[in-house]
């Protein structure tokens, strides 16, 4: 396989959530590159044999299981190689900053990303970003503390690495909008009462692409387009009015640029993470990859409509978030992540997630310009009155 530069030394990546739908893809890419690319941190919170299996094959210098619970059981198990094992968050916003590191892979989950990426760019580390939340829950913190260390942000949510392709090149070219495409999840088209008691083996049935659980639902639910227009405000600096978002339910069109001038750049490909994963760790270089390719002429149907918002709620609570701005969308996104979870429990219903969300936006103290501590206590606040919520009223009607 020949690469487009020489390169001497292997980029050493941090994969902070390797045993996820992102990190395991990722280790995918490197597997298939591996003259240049090496694993030098692998963090996991809970799955313990995934990670060890990990460990074993890519030999990282070091391996953090987050859960101090299952520290033992890695060390024991890792004892006859070179790799230093460790335990708890401290761990992981101590090994980011190695200078052992040469770019960092957010891809754990929710708000848990928040604090380990402050720590990286702290450190002057580049990030390949696949935690969208990080920027939801604290886009003005992160990206004035990236400006401030000169440090870049490269997109790995497939919408945004799209518009970021078409943005290479085109960085002083003004933007007229930007429209983030949507597959429309296994929803699309049913009205509001049809979601009524809909059941989360239904939500967890995407019809594009394989994911986590929790943006899986998030897709189901439209949160995840909403949590990703607040994403790509944050990456490309673009007001709200800015960022459309149009359903696309062949999931090929992975978003579009319109330019000043009225010209529309869009990126297609099939919907496959490693291709986004890819460029984001070796960008601006695009290397060979043996994934499926694109047959465009077997593309007679590309689809795009509004989406629903009367339906899909969840979209237009984030654009009511991001238009207040201060910590409203720390609210939505601690909100969601509490709904997410209490769903997959059966706690909750499916319409009841937008409910407790926009009970928690209408509820909890509004902080016009908040500092970090403002931001963990937001959060902190609205898991626990969430919570509440659903222990008091959502219960007691079913
Ligand atoms: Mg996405």
């Amino acid at each position: 396989m020949k690469y487009p530069t020489a390169t001497v030394n292997k980029k050493r990546v941090a994969i902070l959530g390797s045993t996820g739908s992102i990190g395991t893809q990722a280790l995918q890419v490197i597997r298939e590159h591996n003259t240049i690319l090496e694993v030098e941190v692998l963090t996991a919170n809970n799955n313990v044999d995934l990670l060890i299996k990990q460990a074993v094959e890519f030999k990282p210098n070091v391996v953090i299981i987050a859960n101090e619970f299952y520290y033992d059981q890695v060390q024991s198990a890792l004892s006859a190689f070179d790799i230093k094992v460790y335990s708890g968050q401290k761990a992981i916003e101590w090994a980011v900053q190695m200078d052992t590191v040469d770019i960092v892979l957010t891809a754990m989950m929710g708000y848990s990303g928040l604090i380990p990426t402050i720590k990286a760019i702290e450190a002057g580390k580049p990030i390949a970003l696949a935690n969208k939340e990080t920027l939801v829950v604290a886009g003005d913190l992160i990206t004035q503390l990236a400006k401030e260390k000169g440090v870049n942000i490269y997109p790995v949510d497939s919408e945004h690495s799209a518009i970021f392709q078409c943005l290479v090149g085109e960085f002083h070219n003004p933007i007229e909008k930007i429209i983030l495409t949507a597959s429309g999840g296994p929803f699309r088209g049913k009205k509001r009462e049809d979601l009524i008691n809909i059941t989360k083996e239904q939500a967890l049935k995407h019809p594009n692409w394989e994911m986590g659980a929790k943006i899986t639902i998030d897709s189901a639910s439209l949160m995840n387009k909403g949590l990703e227009v607040i994403e790509a405000k944050w990456l490309f600096n673009l007001k709200p009015q800015q960022i459309e978002v149009w359903v696309h339910p062949q999931s090929i069109v992975h978003s579009m640029v319109q330019f000043a001038d009225g010209s529309v750049k869009a990126q297609l490909g099939l919907p496959d993470m490693k291709l986004p994963i890819q460029y984001a760790l070796m960008y601006p270089s695009r290397i060979p990859s043996s994934s499926p390719r694109l047959d465009i002429k077997s593309c007679s149907n590309l689809d795009f409509e509004l989406p629903d918002l009367e339906t899909f709620k969840n979209l237009g609570l984030a654009y009511e978030a991001l238009n207040s701005g201060g910590n409203m969308a720390c609210i939505l996104n601690a909100a969601n992540e509490i709904a997410v979870s209490s769903f997959l429990e059966d706690r909750i219903g499916f319409l009841q997630m937008t409910e407790l969300i926009e009970f928690c936006m209408g509820n909890i103290s509004f902080i016009k310009n908040p500092v970090l501590e403002d931001y963990i206590q937001t959060d902190t606040e609205t898991r626990i009155i969430a919570k509440e919520k659903i222990n008091t009223l959502f219960l007691q009607k079913n």
